[in-house]
């Protein structure tokens, strides 16, 4: 690391958990963000400014006026923008010593390949069932860690999932698609921005922590955020032995 890299993440080489080595291996690090909507936009913010050196952004979606109470990334000149080109744009001017890669497309399996090239972390900002379902799918079928996270208007939930750990995955947790109703939840029932804010952050840790091998990652249970009674739970989830995305594996061995 040079001079100035030293002194913009000396408050995290300070902390004996991270230090010099573990900087470096977040400056080494590739991670992959599908959807930089709400969680993206706090996720990417805190892993740009935290040094992650390779950082691929995937988003088809263009910002909107709407999205601005709690997609923190874009202002209001990105209106109209594509979100990967205002994301990157914003990013780069808050640290510009990270190396970020967009693509304004779908993220599933045919698309997939390229997009989790040397990925060491996939994370999921996406805010429907069957992108969720899908991610989780290629991130066991390829063995690369994933960081789940939720919303539904004042709650949130974020959980890891590592197929290498033969953990829990999307599906134990929500074997059935809920619907539409699930999926357009945002859109029709609305979300505070802060809870927002409370599961990127989280994630962004997670992904902190997954990287350096520190403390221990939310696996196997699903933390969970009530912004309305100010509670977090924890709720323990058992692998389930008929899950479609992680039974194959649980074969394996
Ligand atoms: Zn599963």
């Amino acid at each position: 690391m040079n001079k100035i890299e030293l002194e913009r993440y000396t408050r995290h080489i300070l902390l004996k958990e991270i230090g010099g080595s573990g900087q470096k291996l977040l400056k080494n690090s590739s991670i992959t963000m599908v959807g930089a909507g709400g969680l993206g936009s706090i996720v990417l913010y805190y892993l740009a400014a935290a040094g992650i050196g390779n950082i691929r952004i995937i988003d088809n979606d263009i910002v909107s006026l709407s999205n601005l109470h709690r997609q923190i990334l874009f202002k209001n000149l990105d209106v109209g923008k594509k979100k990967v080109i205002a994301a990157k744009k914003n990013l780069l001017s808050l640290n510009s010593q990270v190396n970020i890669e967009i693509y304004d497309e779908e993220f599933n399996e045919k698309s997939s390949g390229e997009l989790i090239k040397n990925c060491n972390i996939l994370i999921d900002g996406t805010d429907n069932y069957k992108s969720k379902s899908s991610i989780c799918k290629i991130a066991f079928k390829e063995t690369i860690p994933l960081i789940y996270g939720g919303l539904s208007q004042w709650e949130g939930q974020v959980c890891v999932f590592d197929p290498k750990s033969k953990s829990i995955c999307f599906g134990c947790i929500f074997p059935n698609d809920p619907g539409q109703e699930f999926d357009d939840s945002c859109l029709n029932f609305g979300i505070i921005g802060p809870t927002v804010g409370v599961i990127g952050s989280l994630m962004a840790a997670e992904v902190i922590k997954f990287l350096t091998s520190t403390g221990k990652p939310i696996m196997n249970k699903v933390l969970t955020y009530d912004c309305l009674q100010g509670e977090f739970q924890e709720f323990l989830v058992e692998k389930r032995n008929s899950c479609d995305i992680c039974s194959d594996l649980n074969n394996v061995n």
